[in-house]
């Protein structure tokens, strides 16, 4: 592979091109292995960030792709309609909390939450009474576009960089309680105190259900959740949960608002959407804000991107939750949190570990200082696993169907790197 033309003229997510980090050449993937050019197999920890749920090259996934394929890999969706969009969104209505029935496809995760916030937006205008601010938590990952990131925790992303341009939300401060912790009413006195002050200009609040992702890693009492949902209900503010991680049974649960038996307002979903093969995302919202929105003075939802609906991302993200349902996920999910509970605790004791935490299918080390990622990348993959940390956090989110066997390989690995 020609690594060297990569080092000078690509990108990598979050890299400089003065001091480019090694890239791993891989040549093809299968099961839950990445295989690199010199034939080495590793063991997949991250889901290709969450999103490959059941694993690689999976034969119902490529027959879905392929069959799609002869038939059409693009069609405008302006004004047109075809069953691959259609049998999804009706997948994702049936799937989703029952008052989430109005579905709005688009690219990316990131996009998303932007068409989420914008729909915030535009059910205020349309009631005639404007709000532009968005209540949220420390600790929070949108994603990396300019609305997304207004959102993100403001001291560890990228706010500093865009001051000025970035517009200035509410941060409350985030959920301590643990999942498995006893519930203690003052972690939600921020966030109460924080809506109070500003119930008349927030627009909706925007979180991470019950698992705060890239911001941090933080697993929080689904008692919290429940709260945020009452105060919300009580000043008449919409609640957006953001589950472009969390969803798909990552959690244990299908989606990880039903930890807390809740319903948002607006739903996101992303990553595991497509079961990893395709970009794709969904907003889903009520019928409420759906007609509020559209009854407002733009007479529409504002936005429409090119390739939206796309109907080879559409058939494959279908078959993927067809997948999920007709396979016994939650079985799945759930020994693999079992190996976490009896293995990360171990781990605990190790003197360069702070804390361990886990849930369903994410297993979680935090050190007590950040990893020099090129020196430990390279030992996982002396090891034969593929596990990328991030600061002080070195984390799993392995493909549903790993092995007994595997996962413990996936957390000796971290005991020998770390
Ligand atoms: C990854 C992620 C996003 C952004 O999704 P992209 O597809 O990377 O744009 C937004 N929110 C959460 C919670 C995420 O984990």
């Amino acid at each position: 592979m020609d690594i060297s033309f990569d080092r000078d003229h690509i990108w990598h997510p979050y890299t400089s091109t003065l001091e480019p980090l090694t890239c791993y050449p891989v040549t093809h993937a299968n099961g839950v292995n990445l295989y690199l050019e010199d034939g080495t197999a590793l063991i997949d920890g991250m889901s290709s960030w969450w999103a490959a749920i059941h694993g690689y090259n999976h034969p119902v996934l490529n027959q879905a792709v392929t069959e799609q394929l002869s038939k059409m890999s693009h069609v405008m969706f302006g004004g047109i309609t075809h069953d691959p969009a259609i049998n999804l969104c009706k997948k994702l209505v049936e799937m989703t909390p029952d008052a989430l029935e109005k579905v709005f496809l688009c690219d990316s995760g990131s996009i998303s939450v932007e068409v989420s916030l914008k729909m915030a937006l535009q059910y205020w205008h349309a009631k005639g009474t404007p709000r532009a601010k968005f209540l949220t938590l420390r600790h929070g990952y949108h994603g990396d576009s300019f609305a997304a990131m207004s959102v993100t925790d403001p001291d560890n992303s990228m706010h500093k960089l865009y001051k000025g341009f970035l517009p200035e939300h509410i941060f409350a401060d985030s959920p301590t309680c643990g999942f498995f912790e006893d519930w203690q009413e003052e972690d939600i006195q921020d966030f109460q105190t924080k809506l109070i002050e500003n119930k008349d200009t927030i627009a909706a609040v925007i979180l991470e259900p019950i698992v705060q992702g890239a911001g941090g890693m933080r697993i929080y009492h689904p008692t919290y959740l429940k709260r945020v949902r009452e105060l919300c209900d009580e000043f008449g503010i919409l609640l957006i949960s953001d589950e472009i991680a969390t969803g798909f049974g990552r959690t244990g649960k299908l989606f990880a608002c039903e930890h807390s038996d809740i319903t948002p307002d607006i739903m996101c979903v992303g990553k595991a959407l497509t079961g990893g093969y395709m970009t794709m995302a969904a907003t889903i919202t009520t019928k409420h804000v759906a007609d509020t929105v559209c009854g407002g003075e733009a007479g529409c939802f504002m936005h429409g991107p090119t390739f939206m609906g796309n109907p080879l991302s559409s058939a494959v993200a279908n078959a993927s939750l067809q997948l999920l349902q007709d396979t016994n996920w939650q079985e799945k999910v759930s020994n693999i949190e079992s190996v976490f509970a009896s293995n990360l605790p171990t781990l605990a004791e190790h003197d360069k570990v702070s804390k361990v935490r886990w849930l369903g299918a994410i297993g979680v080390v935090e050190l007590h200082a950040p990893v020099n990622l090129e020196e430990i990348q390279k030992r996982f993959v002396e090891h034969g696993v593929w596990i990328r940390p991030f600061g002080r956090l070195v984390y799993v989110m392995p493909p549903y169907d790993i092995s007994d066997d595997q996962l413990k390989q996936l957390i000796d690995a971290i005991a020998s790197c770390i």
